[in-house]
């Protein structure tokens, strides 16, 4: 007995005089900091996953020479449906048929691609199969980008966006709501979604109470857990003014209910184009989807323009980058990033910094995710141009590395004089 605790001792004094990895040095020429600034003729430094100095690591050799590139902190998609994918036969339907097996590999392969797009970090809004996602990428297993999830989506049983089959509508107690946010804690959620109202197709109205979101919300706030909302039209001021952290989507929104957000202090997440246009492209993978559903998908990008042009005008107003990404849009996030500065006509660095630092702060992890700064993860990612000149540049993703770990280098290497 003595000498295994002996050797545990002696296990556990090499790992701790074990040495750190060696710093590893990015050469840049051109450097978004992810808060709004641009830095030139630079270096960030890197050791054991996070950033120790940005600037003073230019004197020694540069372990990777990302010079013409334009390097910022990896992107970060507060709304994806990661595990959403195609079934054996191609359509979104065949899945609820397939192994489990076929799924999970289906979903990794998600991950791998959203990675590879330049997103380290994504809000998944949810399933239960995010969560050996998620664990799996965090234990090294996997990967992909860190991922937050709510696991589930409470709602009205019956109502909500998608309605369950048979379901008889009927509206919960507070108390009941209190009880499945707690549950939803307690299954390891990151976040709680709740839908406040209904699709865009049947109109966006309210499903919930103002009462039943003060206590949801409120319920989510007690626990530590921060509140995502689906909500379109009034739902938008009702889910401000029950203090929940975040709205997605929004259309229908009112400028009272713009104003709502600013003055409760609620993020707003809209969405331009990738998710309509991904469903209109996909449609014979979407074998569910009537051609009206396509053409109100149609209709509601010119109105998510207009929509997020009237929120910039809003002071105080933090809109967040987040896609939607559902089955066939993964991998192809930053497609957004083109909408949101072509048609929503946002300043491209305003949409940088929305999946930067402000989404960062959305999911209240500013001090790690979201910028280049001594003591962030180091989660870098190096486009070929610039999106400050052309945004399709978002496109061009050729090295990407999250938790000081490299997954993508497509970097041309340098040519000889
Ligand atoms: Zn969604």
């Amino acid at each position: 007995m003595r000498s295994r605790i002996l050797l545990l001792a002696t296990i556990m004094a090499a790992a701790a005089a074990f040495p750190q990895s060696a710093p590893v040095v990015l050469k840049v020429s051109t450097l978004l900091d992810g808060r709004g600034n641009v830095l030139h003729n630079t270096s960030i430094t890197v050791q054991d996953g996070k950033i120790t100095s940005v600037g003073d690591g230019a004197s020694g050799a540069a372990t990777y020479d990302l010079t013409g590139l334009t390097v910022m902190p990896g992107w970060i998609d507060t709304h994806v449906h990661i595990d959403w994918h195609f079934g054996p036969d191609g359509t979104i339907t065949s899945q609820r048929g397939e192994t489990p097996e076929r799924a999970m590999l289906e979903i990794a392969g998600n991950a791998w691609k959203t990675l590879q797009a330049g997103f380290t970090t994504v809000q998944a809004v949810g399933s239960m199969r995010d969560k050996p996602l998620r664990d799996a990428i965090n234990g090294g297993q996997v990967p992909g980008p860190r991922i937050l999830t709510s696991l589930e989506q409470i709602t009205n049983p019956g109502r909500g966006a998608n309605p369950q089959p048979g379901a008889t509508p009927h509206d919960l107690s507070p108390d009941e709501l209190r009880a499945w946010v707690r549950q939803v804690k307690a299954e390891g959620a990151d976040e709680i979604k709740i839908f406040a109202s209904t699709g865009l197709g049947s109109g966006g109205k309210p499903t919930m109470t103002q009462e039943q979101l003060d206590a949801a919300c409120g319920e989510a706030r007690a626990q530590g857990l921060r509140s995502v909302i689906h909500a379109f039209g009034q739902a938008v001021g009702m889910a401000a003014r029950a203090g929940c952290t975040s709205v997605e989507h929004g259309l229908m929104a009112t400028d009272d209910d713009l104003r709502a957000m600013a003055e409760h202090h609620t993020y707003f997440d809209p969405q331009l184009c990738l998710v309509f246009q991904n469903y209109i492209d996909n449609a014979q993978h979407y074998p569910n989807l009537s051609p009206e559903s396509l053409k109100t998908l149609h209709d509601a990008m010119p109105q998510a323009d207009e929509l997020l042009q009237r929120a910039m005008k809003v002071p105080g107003l933090k809109i967040v980058f987040g896609t939607d990404a559902v089955a066939g849009a993964d991998g192809r996030n930053a497609e957004e990033f083109v909408c949101r500065v072509r048609d929503g006509h946002q300043p491209a660095m305003q949409a940088m910094v929305a999946a930067q630092s402000l989404a960062a702060e959305s999911l209240g992890l500013s001090g790690q995710l979201g910028a280049i700064a001594p003591g962030m993860q180091a989660d870098i990612i190096a486009l070929a141009g610039d999106p400050l000149r052309d945004i399709a540049a978002v496109r061009r993703v050729v090295f990407v590395m999250k938790g000081g770990v490299i997954y993508r280098n497509d970097v041309p290497a340098p040519r000889t004089r």
